[in-house]
Order: C-alpha cells, then structure tokens, then sequence
C-alpha cells in the first residue's frame, strides 16, 4: 500500500467505493464520474504507479486485469461491444496514479478516441 494513493485507500476500506469484484489479487469499483453507463476500474492490490512501472513480476496480474473486464462485461450483458482502456502517464490522460483499466460500456465509442 502507499500511504497518500486514492486507490490504495480504497482497497483498505478507508475510502468507500461502489465495489464490483475482489479476489485476492485484484479489486473494482464504480468510477465516481462515469463517462458511459457501465464504468468499472479494475485494479491490482498491489500498489503499481502505472503501466510503464510494471515489471514481469505483475505478467499475472496484468492478465487478470483483462479477464476481470471480460467477465463483468459479461454480468452486464455488455455482448454487443465494450471498451477498455488504460491511460499511461498525464499525457494519456492518467490522473490517479494506481494502475487500473478502465471497463466502459452501455454506449457506442468513437475511433479514435480523443
Ligand atoms: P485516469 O484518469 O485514467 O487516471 O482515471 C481515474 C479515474 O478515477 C477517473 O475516471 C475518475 O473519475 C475516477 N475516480 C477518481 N476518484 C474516484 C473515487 N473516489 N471513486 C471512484 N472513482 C474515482
Ligand atoms: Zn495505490
């Protein structure tokens, strides 16, 4: 855990969120300012700033993250198409700095994304 990330805190149930799924690798939540119907950020336990600071030691959990996606969607009958999305670095957009993907559904999504 580090001591002043967003994320972290919400894994420990210092900061309440709208949980979605845990196991004991990964955890998701409501985003709090949703930008489709369904908007779910899954999330490591452990505490990686970001994609570029993940190492082969997180293969797993990178894989999970996907599979995580894949299986709300599923809950959500989201069948005919969703989107998932990691931003990396402020220039993407990032602005929480504990890596989660961003699972969007429920609308139709331009290409490319602005
Ligand atoms: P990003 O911009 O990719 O780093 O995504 C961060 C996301 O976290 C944004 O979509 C925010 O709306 C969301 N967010 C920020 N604070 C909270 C919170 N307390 N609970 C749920 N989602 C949050
Ligand atoms: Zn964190």
């Amino acid at each position: 855990m580090s001591a002043d990330c967003l994320f972290c805190k919400i894994a420990a149930k210092q900061i309440s969120a709208k949980l979605v799924h845990e196991d004991a690798d990964l955890f998701a939540f409501e985003d709090i300012n949703p930008q489709a119907p369904t908007h779910i950020l899954i999330c490591p336990k452990k505490h990686v700033a970001s994609l570029a600071e993940a190492t082969p030691e997180d293969q797993e959990v990178l894989g999970k993250l996907s599979l995580v996606a894949a299986k709300l969607a599923r809950e959500r009958n989201l069948g005919g198409g969703y989107r998932t999305v990691i931003n990396t670095g402020s220039g993407a957009g990032q602005t929480v700095f504990h890596l989660h993907m961003h699972l969007l559904g429920g609308r139709t999504f331009a290409w490319p994304p602005g």
